[in-house]
């Protein structure tokens, strides 16, 4: 092959490589942002009705209850801590029941 051909081709092969690196990175930010976007549409907001939620707290954790339709929402570990207190109670069984364990 021409020297000049094996040129070209190593500069085409460097833009594909630039090319994927770079539509990498505008995916990241892409996602990112989608990400953020649907936070700042959703945050503190009830899945169930849409409305805004309250945060009150709650034998030590702090628990969202929304406005509208009583619904609550627990932070990742609440249940657990919540669980702890209630060795053998209903919020015991509803962390069994969450976690796919015979309840
Ligand atoms: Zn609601």
């Amino acid at each position: 092959m021409p020297e000049r051909d094996l040129e070209e081709e190593h500069f085409a092969k460097l833009d594909r490589e630039k090319l994927a690196k770079l539509k990498a990175k505008q995916d990241a930010e892409a996602h990112q942002q989608a990400a953020a976007d649907r936070k700042a549409l959703h945050f503190h907001k009830c899945g169930k009705c849409g409305d805004d939620m309250d945060t009150k707290p709650f034998r030590g954790v702090e628990i969202e209850i929304c406005r509208a339709c009583g619904a609550v929402l627990l932070d990742p570990g609440e249940l657990e801590t919540l669980a702890g207190e209630d060795q053998g109670g209903v919020l015991k069984g509803l962390f069994s029941m969450f976690k796919g364990e015979p309840v």
